[in-house]
């Protein structure tokens, strides 16, 4: 009982701070993303990736999440933006108040499109707003096609879902077909990209549908 009265009161006061977060990010026109996904699926080779290729055309920051380490935030930083490491101590979820706390601290914080890197988890960081506009799961080939099934409210929220490790499907059991069948049952509206972060296959619609959406949030400013 005690414990349902606490959970509800955090939850309410993240609301607070999300919205704050979001209005935030309204003014300065920045698109706005929370990256989630298990450990290990390729959040910080997508954003790698992402950031290589995107270079010189908009102005990218990223708040990495992690439980301890700096690792994914020294990864980051080698690529030439501005990075700040949220190190949660053992939390296993990102919220919006660590969010706002994080962005308070970016060298620069006028951004055309902010990564939030999430904890590595498929299971409470769904319920925790941090006053992004979209949020992105992370799905790879090697975890198996039946995670959409079991992990239906990430999946249901996602405005993209990226399945990532492409070039390993032929040495997995992964049913392509089977994923795309239940994603779209549990999310039809979902934009779905099949990538390799490690080849870059597929990489190219990500990236095409970020500038889109960088684009569009511009013009809401
Ligand atoms: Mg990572
Ligand atoms: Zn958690």
């Amino acid at each position: 009982m005690v414990q349902i009265k606490m959970t509800t009161h955090l939850l309410g006061a993240n609301e607070l701070l999300a919205n704050k977060n979001r209005r935030l990010f309204e003014e300065k026109g920045m698109l706005v993303i929370n990256l989630m996904s298990s450990p290990g699926a390729g959040k910080t080779t997508i954003l790698e990736r992402t950031i290589e290729m995107l270079s010189g055309k908009i102005r990218i920051g990223v708040i990495e999440g992690d439980l301890y380490t700096d690792q994914d935030a020294v990864r980051i930083g080698n690529k030439g933006i501005d990075v700040i490491q949220i190190n949660t101590e053992g939390a296993c979820h990102l919220d919006a108040g660590m969010v706002g706390k994080a962005f308070e601290q970016l060298p620069n914080s006028e951004l055309d499109l902010l990564f939030i890197e999430n904890v590595g988890n498929l299971v409470c960081p769904a319920e925790f707003d941090l006053g992004e506009d979209y949020r992105a799961v992370v799905l790879s080939t090697v975890e198996g096609n039946d995670k959409p099934m079991k992990y239906p409210l990430i999946f249901h929220q996602a405005r993209a879902v990226l399945l990532n490790k492409t070039d390993l499907l032929p040495y997995t059991d992964f049913d392509l077909d089977r994923f795309r069948e239940d994603l779209v049952r549990i999310n039809p509206s979902a934009e779905v990209f099949e990538v390799s972060g490690r080849t870059g296959e597929g990489i190219e619609d990500w990236l095409q549908w970020l500038l889109e959406e960088v684009k569009k949030k511009q013009l809401l400013r």
